[in-house]
């Protein structure tokens, strides 16, 4: 029996463990992927806005949280899945067939992009479709490329490949893009960057690699075919809450529902950083949240005796 088991080790997850062992609580993470840092791994811009700390990128910052998290004493199992949750009785079932239990758990699984679910998506990931606009700049110099979505995500990354590529189409199922005020302007004004609103792309084409797309757009009765050398996918976020769901209370798109102490409706277990923060995913938010839940947490344990 552990005091707390955490799951997921990106941010809020690596903050929740610093804090639970900071306050002498036996804790164990679980991580699913080979590494730990979620989306940290995935942020290949500057970060200014984690107070006193300025990073090149997520790794950077995330080389930061390591050496600070390698000070403290708690478990960390990387590479671990999870076959099921019992959260009444605070029990984890890995998919090695071991069973584990907490007096507390802590959710910290974050979220995962969006997948349009069209052909092409997966088959041409490594053979056109794009990581990002700044990790991929230099691969994709001179191509005509598509970037599909339209929120901030979306218009950040066209306005970067707008800066190396001969031609940009921001393919947009909306009336109007969702980006900030900044980037729409931006990307008016930019001769690179074409805008089809209220279309959509059905098929990813080619060969080895990415060839064209295939875009439906609103009123057309046939798709067009449109040739591009790569693609890239910002369609929003979804969270890791599947394993949870029946079991705690979500919102209408899946996030949990936790209040100002992170506790959920479950008795002792508790949700902290993107998957229950719809509204304001950030890293300060995550780590703040993680420290939230261990103090509350370890406050309750210190009460039982
Ligand atoms: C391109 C990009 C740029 C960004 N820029 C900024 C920025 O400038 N400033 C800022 O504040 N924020 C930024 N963010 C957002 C920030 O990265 C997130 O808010 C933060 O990472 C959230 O941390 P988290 O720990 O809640 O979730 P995540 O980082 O998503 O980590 C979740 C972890 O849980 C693991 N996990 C999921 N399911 C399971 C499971 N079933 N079992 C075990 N483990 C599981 C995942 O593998 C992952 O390691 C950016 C994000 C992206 C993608």
């Amino acid at each position: 029996m552990h005091d707390v088991i955490i799951i997921g080790a990106g941010p809020a997850g690596l903050a929740a463990a610093f804090w639970c062992d900071e306050l002498g609580l036996d804790t164990l993470v679980l991580e699913q992927g080979e590494s730990v840092g979620g989306q940290l791994q995935k942020i290949y811009n500057p970060i200014n806005n984690y107070l006193g700390v300025a990073a090149a990128n997520g790794q950077e910052l995330l080389d930061r949280f390591a050496a600070g998290v390698d000070q403290a004493d708690f478990d960390l199992w990387t590479n671990t899945a999870i076959d099921s949750v019992e959260l009444k009785a605070r029990r984890i079932r890995l998919a090695s067939g071991e069973d584990l239990q907490a007096i507390g758990i802590i959710i910290a699984t974050g979220v995962r992009r969006r997948k349009l679910g069209i052909p092409g998506e997966d088959e041409f990931v490594g053979h056109g479709i794009m990581e990002s606009g700044a990790r991929d700049a230099q691969l994709f110099a001179g191509r005509d490329v598509c970037v599909i979505g339209g929120g901030d995500a979306a218009a950040e990354n066209a306005l970067l490949l707008a800066e190396i590529c001969p031609t940009v189409t921001l393919v947009h199922r909306g009336k109007t893009l969702r980006a900030r005020q900044e980037f729409r302007e931006r990307i008016q004004s930019n001769h690179c960057l074409t805008v089809f609103k209220e279309a959509q792309v059905q098929r990813i084409l080619g060969g080895e690699q990415i060839e064209a797309v295939e875009i439906l757009r609103a009123g057309a009765i046939k798709p067009f075919q449109m040739a591009v050398g790569g693609v890239l996918i910002r369609v929003g976020v979804e969270p890791n809450s599947e394993l949870f769901r029946g079991q705690l209370q979500l919102d209408p798109r899946g996030y949990i529902i936790a209040n100002g102490e992170r506790e959920t409706s479950s008795e002792n277990v508790f949700a902290i950083g993107d998957v229950s923060s719809p509204l304001a995913p950030t890293i300060s938010g995550a780590t703040g949240a993680g420290a939230t839940a261990a103090k509350v947490l370890a406050g309750r344990l210190t009460a039982r005796g």
